[in-house]
């Protein structure tokens, strides 16, 4: 096991991101981000559903490098841990450095 890093497809739908594409397949409409910053496929209206119940639902593992547009987080294994949030700084900072006027990464509360 080990700390992930997150992008949330739901933030992509609410700020319209240029980068997003869907589909409908079999009536499921699909979406996907072109770049490929996480892979595979979400079923928008199960997505948009929980999400509503529960704001922030749906995170899934990044794939490669989030771009500016992306809300991205660290999902943490071992949140509970009482010596502190990562035992591996360098994993935190390995992001490319946050634009100007957009918060810096950070880790999602627990
Ligand atoms: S670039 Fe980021 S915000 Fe845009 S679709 Fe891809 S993951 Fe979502």
């Amino acid at each position: 096991m080990r700390c992930e890093r997150v992008v949330y497809p739901a933030h992509c739908v609410a700020t319209e991101c240029p980068r997003l594409y869907a589909h409908e397949e079999d009536g499921v409409r699909w979406i996907g981000c072109i770049d490929k910053v996480y892979a595979g496929e979400v079923d928008l209206d199960r997505l948009l559903a929980q999400d509503a119940e529960h704001p922030g639902f749906g995170a899934v593992r990044a794939q490669r490098a989030p771009r500016a547009e992306c809300r991205a987080a660290i999902d943490r294994t071992f949140p509970h841990r009482a010596d502190g949030e990562c035992t591996q700084p360098e994993f935190r900072t390995s992001f490319p450095e946050a634009p100007e006027g957009r918060d810096p990464l950070r880790t999602r509360p627990s």
